[in-house]
């Protein structure tokens, strides 16, 4: 029988999760759903003095709010929790003793002082201490005491750690889903400790001991954790436990190219780095991003479906993404890309939904001295007809305003270079007569507007421009906006007339 796909993601909980770990948490989540598997969280708190109040509770969140929630984690139990580290304590160990007991591991007393004397000392030599093969015997541990002194020392509750044993001149061949084979000669590695006398496992015998118990078949996780895997590897062997698969995602880099992406290049390029705001930090939710779109660029941040497809939402991501063409190298972040991806969905949006996020803007902006019909304001007719008029150039909800104050003001100032430009001696005259034509007009529908002006145009044998310019200046105050006879249209003929009237008087 195969194994039942299980992976979990497992952020330690010291601060805000960085965009960088909802990848991870992503490409988890995509993996587990299209092989009908689990995704797991798993929250490793082993390391006190790194915990950050609130931290546990930002992850879930984020998560929530990517739309990827986890199948078994904190609160969500599935028979192989709790999925808290620090619940776990007691649990390790047991773990640590069998490793004692078959010679894989061994008591370490070395006091933090004298490590660090050895470390100076080589230091100043020019050489790196290794506590490993070639000097553990020379250092204090139950492997150069004798048993009685051993015995002792454990007898006085001596502080200790355990170390592992890393074996000598053994060649360790590791397998990574995305990096291939790789080989390692173990006598570059130390002697990593994986228990402490405060109770304590360190992360690598916490990790190993949770994977296994808690069945997880693929561990996928960032490429710092790459060289831990000569070490896991040994622990499983060690253990006699059959090993998961391990895939170690390449790093997201600075927009430049050069190093990790962090939070200090998120503040000078003035884009989010967390999903959610974070003291002062802001979030991607916060500025506007739609879970959409940050699940689709992430996707992308690392892995191609091979195509020239970049579009996809979280359906088709569980269909095409394919752990083993994620790159080795590390995927340059691109801060326009991702406003392109909001661009896309917010385009996919239900004006209605948009609706919502933009009324608060509107009331924050809302000055009614300005407002031409102040019931505008809380028309939902009428805002949901401005964001189906506007939405096609907004990238973000915050743009509607920049983009549409318009439909809800009178222009009080116009563009002086299209001013220049576009009024000339006869535009008075011009847009008297338009003036006259509309107030005529019975049905002042966009297509009846387009019709009769247009029909206007051609009588009078002027051209479009000639008419079209300053008629959008009077609108709008400049240049831009979507089709006019749509503005017109929809301000209404009272307030077409009104701007007519008052550009006239004011240039
Ligand atoms: N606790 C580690 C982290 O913070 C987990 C690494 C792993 O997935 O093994 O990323």
């Amino acid at each position: 029988m195969t194994q039942k796909v299980r992976v979990r993601f497992a952020p330690s909980p010291t601060g805000p999760l960085h965009i960088g770990g909802v990848r991870t948490a992503l490409y988890n989540y995509l993996f587990a759903k299209q092989n009908n598997g689990d995704f797991i969280l798993r929250i490793e708190d082993t390391d006190q003095n790194r915990y950050v109040e609130g931290a546990e509770k930002y992850i879930i969140d984020a998560l929530n709010w990517c739309g990827i929630p986890f199948d078994e984690g904190p609160e969500k139990e599935s028979g192989y929790g709790p999925y808290r580290q620090s619940e776990r304590k007691l649990l390790y160990k047991k773990y640590a003793d069998l490793l004692i007991e078959s010679g894989k591991a061994y008591y370490a007393f070395d006091s933090a002082e004298s490590l660090d004397a050895h470390r100076k000392d080589h230091e100043s030599k020019g050489k790196t201490f290794i506590y490993n093969w070639h000097n553990r015997l020379k250092l204090d541990n139950s492997l150069s005491l004798t048993p009685e002194e051993l015995q002792n020392r454990l007898a006085n509750q001596q502080n200790y750690v355990i170390r592992f044993y890393t074996p000598e001149d053994e060649v360790l061949h590791l397998k990574d889903i995305i990096r291939g084979d790789i080989q390692i000669d173990t006598n570059i590695l130390d002697d990593k400790v994986l228990y402490k006398s405060d109770g304590m496992p360190t992360y690598h015998l916490a990790n190993i001991v949770d994977d296994h118990l808690m069945e997880i078949s693929h561990v996928i996780r960032g490429e710092e954790w790459l060289p831990s895997l000569a070490l896991h590897t040994q622990l499983y062997d060690a253990f006699g436990w059959h090993a998961p698969k391990f895939a170690h995602l390449p790093l997201i880099m600075k927009p430049e190219g050069k190093g990790k992406l962090s939070k200090r290049d998120g503040e000078k390029g003035g884009f989010p780095i967390f999903p959610l705001s974070w003291g002062d930090s802001v979030g991607y939710k916060e500025a506007g991003y739609f879970p959409e779109a940050v699940v689709n660029f992430l996707a992308l941040l690392g892995w191609n479906p091979g195509t020239e497809q970049e579009l996809f939402n979280l359906d088709g991501l569980i269909k095409t993404f394919d752990l083993s063409r994620v790159h080795k190298s590390g995927a340059r972040f691109d801060p326009e890309k991702t406003k392109w991806y909001n661009h896309h969905y917010l385009q996919e949006q239900e004006d209605i939904v948009l609706l919502d996020s933009f009324k608060p803007i509107l009331a924050e902006k809302l000055d009614k001295e300005q407002a031409f019909d102040i019931s505008l304001f809380t028309n939902v007719d009428y805002i949901t007809s401005v964001i189906s008029l506007i939405k096609e150039r907004a990238s973000f909800v915050s743009d509607f305003w920049e983009l549409g104050d318009y439909f809800f003001q009178t222009p009080n100032s116009y563009s002086e270079k299209v001013v220049k430009k576009q009024w000339k001696e006869n535009t008075p005259s011009i847009l008297n007569k338009i003036a006259l034509i509309l107030e005529s007009l019975e049905d002042f529908s966009s297509p009846e507007l387009e019709k009769m002006i247009k029909k206007w145009i051609g009588e009078e044998q002027l051209t479009f421009g000639q008419v079209m310019a300053p008629l959008r200046l009077v609108m709008v105050g400049d240049l831009k906006g979507p089709h006019l006879f749509d503005i017109m249209a929809l301000v209404g003929k009272e307030e077409t007339l009104n701007r007519i009237r008052t550009a006239l008087a004011k240039l």
